[in-house]
C-alpha cells in the first residue's frame, strides 16, 4: 500500500531540526522580553472578513493564497496567512488599551498561504511576530528595528541588508495615487492581468508585482517619497535619525511598498543575499490606520514578522544541546536485571538525567553497539553474573574506562558521577 505524504508544501520539521528551532526561539524570547514584549497566542483560524478588511481586498494574499472554507455552510473562515490582523483583533476584543494603549506584544507560530512552493517559500510557514501598539513616536519605529536586528545578529545571520521606505499616511498617499494611476495611464497594455485588475484598486500593488514587464514599467514611476506631507517627511527623517544613533545601516528604497495594504509610513524589509530567489528574512512596517480600520480606537501600531524556515536555514549557529544524546545508557541481561534496569532508568529520569535502556533482551554486545549509535556518555551494565555478585559495570564511553560500582546506593552514585562530570 502506497504512504500517504505530507500536502505540498506543507513540511514536516524532524527531531533533528527542532533543537536549533527551540534554541533560536529561546534567543527570540530573550531579545523579545529585553524590550518588553510580551507573549500572546491567538488562534491560527480567524474570520475571513478579518483578513480581507486588514489586508486589503486587492493583495496577492487575499485574491488567491488564503485558505478560506465554508464552515458547515454558515461562516467563512480562513487559516490565519500573517499574524498582525489577529493580533490586533485580540487587542480590541479584550479591549487591552483600556487598561494601557501601549502594548508590546509577540507571537510564534505556523502561518499558511497558498503560494507556489519552491525553496524557501512553503504553503505553511512559521513566523516570529512583534507587534507595538500605541506609540506614534518615530523612536518606537526605530526601537522594533533595533530589536530585529539585533536579534538576527544573535542567531549569527551575516550581509543582512535593512531597507527602508514610507508610504506616507491618508493625507498624502492621495495624492501619489493620483500620480501613480496618471503615470500608468495608458500603459496597461504592457502590465500583467493581475496588475490591470489591481489598477483602479490599488495601484500601489504594481510594485509588489514579479513580472518582468511589470517591474519595468514601474521603474520609471513616480516615488512616493516625493509625495510625502511635512508630518510623514519629518517622521521618516527622525526614524532614520534614531536608527543612525545605534549604528544600523540601512538603504532607503522607495520601491518597496509590501503586500500588505494596512502599511502607512515607515516599511521595512530585512534581505539576504543568502536566501537565493526567496531573499527577504523579515519584513515590517507601521499600521496607524489598521486598530481604526479594525473597528477600534485610533491607535498606531508597528510591527514585523520574521519568517522562521528562511532564517533557520540559513543561521549557522549550532550549539551542543542540539545534539540531545543519553547521558546515560543502561545495558541489561536477563530478568532480573531488566527488572532493575527499568526501575533505576525511569528514576534517573525523574532526577534529571537523561537515561535509556535497552528491552530487547538480546546480548550486552548489541545493547552497547545501541549505546554507541546513541552517543550515550555513560553506560551502565548488569549482566546475570553481576547481577548475583551484587554489582555492575559502569562505563565511561567518551575515555573507554570502566570500573565496578556496587549495586547498593547505586542511583545515588551514578547521580554523583554523571552529574560531576
Ligand atoms: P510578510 O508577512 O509577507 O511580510 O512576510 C514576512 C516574512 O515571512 C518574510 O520575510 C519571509 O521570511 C516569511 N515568509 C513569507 N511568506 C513565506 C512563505 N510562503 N514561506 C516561507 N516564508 C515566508
Amino acid at each position: 500500500m502506497e504512504i500517504i505524504t505530507a500536502v505540498r508544501g506543507f513540511k514536516d520539521i524532524l527531531p533533528t531540526e527542532t533543537a536549533k528551532w527551540q534554541y533560536i526561539e529561546k534567543i527570540a524570547r530573550e531579545v523579545l522580553a529585553n524590550f518588553g514584549f510580551r507573549e500572546i497566542r491567538v488562534p491560527i483560524l480567524e474570520k475571513t472578513e478579518l483578513f480581507k478588511r486588514s489586508i486589503g481586498e486587492s493583495t496577492d494574499i487575499v485574491e488567491k493564497e488564503m485558505y478560506t472554507f465554508l464552515d458547515r455552510g454558515d461562516e467563512y473562515l480562513t487559516l490565519r496567512p500573517e499574524a498582525t490582523a489577529s493580533i490586533v483583533r485580540a487587542y480590541l476584543e479584550h479591549a487591552m488599551y483600556a487598561q494601557d494603549p501601549v502594548a508590546r506584544l509577540f507571537t510564534i507560530g505556523p502561518m499558511f498561504r497558498r503560494e507556489r512552493p519552491q525553496r524557501g517559500r512553503y504553503r505553511q510557514f512559521h513566523q516570529i511576530n512583534a507587534e507595538l501598539l500605541g506609540l506614534t513616536d518615530p523612536r518606537a519605529d526605530a526601537e522594533v528595528i533595533l530589536m530585529l536586528m539585533q536579534f538576527l545578529m544573535r542567531v549569527e545571520i551575516s550581509d543582512l541588508h535593512l531597507m527602508i521606505n514610507s508610504l506616507g499616511c491618508i493625507e498624502c498617499r492621495p495624492a501619489f495615487r493620483k500620480a501613480l494611476s496618471d503615470f500608468l495611464a495608458g500603459k496597461e497594455e504592457h502590465l500583467c492581468k493581475d496588475c490591470q485588475r489591481r489598477l483602479s484598486m490599488n495601484p500601489l500593488r504594481v510594485f509588489d508585482c514579479k513580472t518582468i514587464s511589470c517591474i519595468e514599467v514601474i521603474d520609471h514611476a513616480p516615488q512616493i517619497l516625493h509625495f510625502l506631507c511635512p508630518g510623514c517627511m519629518d517622521h521618516f527623517t527622525r526614524v532614520k535619525e534614531a536608527l543612525g544613533i545605534f549604528a544600523i545601516a540601512f538603504e532607503v528604497n522607495p520601491k518597496m511598498v509590501r503586500g500588505l495594504d494596512y502599511y502607512a509610513k515607515t516599511t521595512f524589509e530585512v534581505v539576504t543575499e543568502h536566501l537565493g530567489a526567496q531573499n527577504a528574512v523579515a519584513g515590517g512596517g507601521r499600521y496607524d490606520g489598521l486598530v481604526k480600520d479594525l473597528g477600534g480606537p485610533d491607535i498606531p501600531g508597528i510591527g514585523f514578522a520574521i519568517g522562521l524556515e528562511r532564517l533557520i536555514s540559513i543561521s549557522p549557529i549550532m550549539d551542543e544541546r542540539f545534539l540531545i544524546s543519553p547521558q546515560l545508557f543502561i545495558a541489561a541481561l536477563g530478568d532480573k536485571a531488566q527488572k532493575l534496569a527499568f526501575s533505576v532508568c525511569n528514576r534517573l529520569r525523574t532526577t534529571g538525567i537523561k537515561t535509556e535502556m535497552d528491552y530487547s533482551g538480546k546480548s550486552l554486545k548489541s545493547q552497547m553497539k545501541r549505546a554507541d549509535k546513541l552517543s550515550a556518555r555513560y553506560a551502565l551494565i548488569l549482566g546475570e553474573r553481576e547481577i548475583l555478585e551484587n554489582k555492575a559495570e559502569f562505563r565511561d564511553m567518551q575515555k573507554g574506562t570502566q570500573e565496578t560500582i556496587g549495586l547498593d546506593d547505586l542511583e545515588n552514585t551514578i547521580t554523583k558521577i554523571v552529574k560531576g562530570s
